[in-house]
């Protein structure tokens, strides 16, 4: 047995859905790609407060990092082989522990639980017979999700998947409910072909993205996605917080409509890192500390976002939800919330739900408000009435 076959059977075991394998060439084109985007303001650059004293210009130093990120010899010098590797997602849910009629919001399904450090833990065991075959005579890095490689231009060229029209991989037998990941090995292992599909004339996922962020095939605007700003503390544009529905953290809407994606059978699979599941309740985030917080999601991928982030997504979904049992603890953000942005979100929600209670509170907040984006908020939500 090759190698490369014992790599693949120890995968299987693993409950590992899909192993192939490509060379280590870097992706000129892919680079060329995400630099449009860049240029385009399709993907935001990091804000000056980000950049804090970085002589570099924004453009130049997102530049040199997607250089980096498209050539896997960056990641190891004397890389040979890509093993790129996919983890089907869909999983049996287990029934929600809520009460009756409490507000809810939606967990995007590859968050429910950490399923990339769930991919690390199998890549690691890989790596560990890459090295006992080799009596350790070659690196091998792991990675999966924040990676400093680009995976999906990866995972194409190995064969795991093809390209979706809403730039997610698409797979044959999970569809697009696989998370990634790779090793990326310094032996010279059996090659893989990409898998010769395509979307065809399909536009489904275009037609159907609640803000049009897909702008083209395979072009995703970042600032339209609710997706990318769910994961962000920025203000959410008004004419988006409709169409945010219940989103506590994550948008699968173009994965949900893709027909590619229809009649697949959860897993009966059990996260072990990090599950939190799929709907959450909403008002007790609205007060978690930071220790409450970090508790809850702790080894899920929430965690690294910031609490406020949270926080804001809770307040627009709770809006949107319209719960009268809202009303009040919406009052007390808008009324103790030391971040503005949230305050301004919450002065949203209320305005959304209505009611005497949310229209007193937010007269009055409109007097002892001194933040001048806040108070345009309060006003925008007073006009509601
Ligand atoms: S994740 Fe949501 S917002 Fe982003 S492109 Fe898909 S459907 Fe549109
Ligand atoms: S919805 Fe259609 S176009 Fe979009 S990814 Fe699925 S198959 Fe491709």
């Amino acid at each position: 047995m090759t190698l490369t076959s014992k790599i693949k059977t120890l995968g299987e075991e693993l409950g590992l859905d899909i192993i192939r394998i490509t060379h280590t060439q870097s992706f000129p084109e892919v680079e060329k790609r995400i630099m449009e985007s860049i240029y385009k303001g399709y993907i935001p650059l990091p804000t000056l407060e980000h950049q804090k004293k970085d002589l570099l210009s924004p453009v130049l130093k997102s530049f040199s990092k997607v250089k980096k990120r498209c050539d896997p010899l960056s990641i190891l010098k004397k890389g040979k082989s890509v093993i790129s590797v996919a983890l089907g997602y869909l999983i049996e849910e287990e029934e929600g522990k809520w009460i009756k009629d409490e507000p809810v919001g939606r967990i995007a399904k590859y968050n429910a639980a950490n399923f990339y450090y769930e991919i690390v833990l199998r890549l690691n065991k890989i790596i560990n017979l890459i090295n006992q075959e080799t009596a350790f005579q070659y690196k091998s890095k792991s990675k999966s999700c924040y990676v400093p490689l680009v995976e999906k231009p990866l995972a194409q060229r190995a064969g795991v998947g093809w390209y979706g029209k809403n730039g997610i991989i698409l797979t044959e037998r999970y569809g697009s409910w696989v998370v990634l990941g790779e090793i990326i090995t310094e032996v010279e292992l059996e090659i893989d072909s990409p898998l010769n599909k395509d979307c065809g004339d399909c536009r489904v996922c275009i037609d159907s993205c609640p803000t049009q962020a897909i702008v083209a095939p395979y072009l995703i605007d970042r600032n339209r996605c609710l997706q990318y700003i769910s994961e962000r503390l920025m203000k959410v544009p008004l004419e988006f917080r409709d169409k945010w529905g219940d989103i506590l953290y994550g948008c699968t809407i173009c994965q949900e409509v893709c027909p590619r994606n229809k009649g697949i059978i959860p897993k009966k699979f059990k996260p072990t890192y990090g599950y939190i599941g799929l709907k959450i309740p909403l008002l007790p985030l609205l007060n978690f500390s930071e220790e409450q917080f970090r508790k809850y999601f702790a080894h899920n991928q929430i965690a690294m976002r910031s609490r406020e982030v949270i926080k804001r997504n809770a307040v627009i979904a709770l809006g949107n939800l319209g719960n009268p049992s809202s009303i009040i603890p919406l009052i007390k953000v808008l009324e103790e919330e030391e971040n503005p942005l949230v305050r301004s979100h919450a002065a949203w929600a209320l305005g959304k739900i209505g009611g005497k209670k949310s229209r007193t509170a937010l007269e009055k907040a409109l007097k002892n408000e001194f933040n001048q984006e806040v108070k345009v908020e309060i006003i925008n939500a007073l006009k509601m009435f």
